[in-house]
């Protein structure tokens, strides 16, 4: 099918075709004619990334008078940024609508910039619950004219405690208006909705109810508790071209992985309810415009985010809700593209593997966890892609070219591309080397020495020896965490071959390891003038009861990719981070930092929920 059989008039189908739109996507196909056709209402099943912008918006825009200066629809959306993308999705559907005014109103910004828009005699508003009311009563908007009204996302308005705003929102509109009800699952309270607000509606479902997308593939990985952060490692490195959001179920979590990550010299960075507004527009951006390469997140703060084309989801912890699990994974695998949710999962989670197939009629696969061989093979070839893919800027190394074949001559071709390997790959290959297996060996149900999450304690098993435990003499009273410490250690060694093991902040220490032979280093770097001291800890033992083959942190260099403990950095891709302890700051001497640090809560309108999920394993 093609959109000019839709019978949609000219100036859309312009627009859509300089969008690159070729065919209707199902829900479109379905809602279009629908709407043109017909005059009852529509509740539609659809997820984010089905098209369900264009299936409501194409419609609409092609029902109303762009000539008649009044609001004649409203579009209701859970997130200031899902305001914003709808507006401008249906701003470039109406490019060529002469006089046809699209105006997005949302909570956390100034309500006078909206106001001034409002100026404009929109004939779309495109608004948030809260924001649309304040205005509503302020008398800035009048609903009167409305003839469309759409619900988007209305499982997340409710989801969000919106359900009193909305209903008031619909008693306020007329009752002649035509309602569009778009939802990615169907609680109850929204059939409620449905039935008490609109007339003779009509169900269309985009694929099956709470089904899985065809486009994603699941996988999980049985991992050990205590080793979650190392399979996600990696699973990352053996993807090196990801691109794609790690979900934590706290923000404490959230910041922890990403804080780890950056550390690791990864792309990534945390987006989390602690942070401003300001600061998750930031984040947010920075991931759309892949700046970032993985976003690690939580339900709540990634909600709004609409991003398509990521390739993979990764769980690092299992929702405790089937419909989570769904929303999670259906951010990727969106616009016919392919997608890959993996979920790290713990032995005795298999249950819950179980029911999430069950609820989506489909199946999961459980892949093991890659060893160091097959990591480096992956990221070796991702290399040797690029490297044969890269852009010769022929123009600007032609000046150099004689002298570097003649510098090199006396190389074999063979040689040379050994050598151009060595150069990108040692690290990552040594990294590798002795890399353990982290799947759990079959029959092993009981996982050893498991202690919750903290993969840096108290694992018990034989260990090589050699770690020993320092004491320093700052801790959270000074504002210091792991990773203000460890730039506290890089700062003061200045040395990136030193390797601490597990870290433990108490309120005036910090207790860390550091194998045998790196102590005295350590140790003679905080002789000098500074005010810290370092010593060894009563009784010595290290937290891992021995060393540890694998640390977690190493110093890292203002390069910043150095600290990676797996995963080679594509040049063009990686941003350049700062350091652990950025800006030549010496946080030890800075009593504030603690409080400088914590962020104002978010409190935007994305973060009002009251409602809670229905379908709980
Ligand atoms: P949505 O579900 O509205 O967020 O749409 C998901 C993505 O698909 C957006 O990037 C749209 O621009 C894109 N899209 C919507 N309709 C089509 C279409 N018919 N053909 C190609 N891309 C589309």
């Amino acid at each position: 099918m093609t959109f000019r059989e839709l019978n949609l008039k000219d100036e859309i189908l312009s627009a859509i075709e300089e969008l690159g739109y070729e065919n209707p996507m199902p829900v479109q196909e379905q809602s279009i004619p629908f709407m043109l056709e017909k005059t009852a209402d529509l509740v539609a099943l659809a997820q984010t990334g089905t098209g369900k912008t264009a299936a409501f918006g194409l419609p609409v825009l092609n029902l109303i008078d762009a000539q008649r200066k009044e609001v004649q629809a409203l579009v209701l959306a859970p997130t200031r940024e899902l305001c914003i993308q709808i507006s401008n999705d249906l701003k470039n559907y109406s490019k060529n609508m002469r006089g046809m005014r699209v105006v997005p109103v949302y909570g956390g910004e100034d309500i006078r910039t909206q106001l001034r828009q409002l100026d404009t005699a929109p004939q779309i508003i495109v608004a948030t619950p809260g924001r649309l009311i304040d205005l509503i009563e302020r008398g800035k908007i009048e609903l009167g004219a409305i003839n469309f009204l759409v619900l988007d996302e209305a499982d997340e308005m409710l989801n969000m405690g919106f359900k009193e705003d909305i209903e008031t929102i619909l008693e306020r509109t007329p009752d002649t208006r035509r309602t569009m009800l778009f939802s990615a699952t169907m609680p109850k309270e929204i059939a409620n909705i449905a039935k008490r607000y609109m007339k003779n509606y009509e169900e269309i479902t985009v694929g099956v109810k709470n089904s899985g997308n065809e486009n994603v593939e699941h996988i999980y990985y049985v991992s050990q508790a205590r080793q979650r952060y190392m399979v996600l490692k990696r699973i990352v490195d053996l993807n090196p071209d990801i691109y794609g959001i790690v979900f934590c179920r706290t923000r404490q979590e959230t910041k922890e992985v990403a804080d780890k990550l950056m550390h690791d010299g990864y792309n990534a960075d945390a987006l989390h309810g602690d942070l401003s507004q300001a600061q998750r527009d930031n984040v947010m951006q920075k991931f759309r415009i892949r700046n970032i390469q993985l976003l690690v997140a939580t339900d709540v703060a990634a909600r709004g985010l609409d991003v398509n084309d990521l390739t993979h989801v990764i769980n690092y912890n299992l929702p405790d809700d089937v419909e989570i699990y769904t929303h999670r994974s259906g951010r990727t695998g969106r616009a016919n593209k392919k997608g890959i949710a993996v979920s790290i999962i713990h032995s005795k989670e298999r249950f819950k593997i179980k029911d999430i197939e069950r609820m989506l009629k489909r199946q999961f696969t459980q892949e093991q966890i890659p060893n160091g061989l097959e990591v480096c093979k992956k990221q070796l070839f991702f290399l040797i892609d690029r490297m044969e893919n890269v852009d010769v800027n022929e123009e600007q190394i032609l000046p150099y070219m004689a002298q570097i074949m003649k510098q090199l001559e006396y190389l074999s071709k063979e040689e040379i591309l050994k050598r151009f390997v060595s150069l990108e790959f040692n690290r990552f290959l040594s990294y590798y080397k002795n890399a353990e297996d982290l799947n759990i060996p079959e029959g092993n149900t009981r996982e050893r020495g498991e202690r919750g999450d903290r993969g840096d304690r108290n694992e018990r098993g034989p260990k090589p020896a050699g770690r020993i435990r320092l004491k320093m003499n700052v801790g959270e009273r000074e504002g210091i965490d792991a990773k203000r410490f460890l730039g506290i250690i890089n700062d003061v060694t200045g040395d990136k071959s030193i390797s601490i093991g597990a870290i433990e902040v108490t309120n005036k220490f910090t207790f860390f390891d550091v194998f045998a032979d790196q102590v005295d280093k350590v140790m003679a770097a905080f002789t000098g003038d500074t005010d810290l001291e370092v010593s060894e800890a009563k009784g010595s033992k290290s937290f891992e009861g021995g060393a540890s083959r694998k640390p977690e942190y190493r110093a890292r260099t203002s390069s910043g990719g150095d600290s990676r403990g797996g995963g080679y950095r594509g040049g063009d891709r990686a941003s350049s981070r700062p350091a652990a302890s950025a800006g030549g700051e010496k946080p030890w001497r800075n009593r504030e930092l603690g409080d400088r640090n914590s962020r104002p809560s978010g409190g935007g309108s994305s973060d009002r929920r009251i409602g809670g999920y229905k379908k709980r394993y």
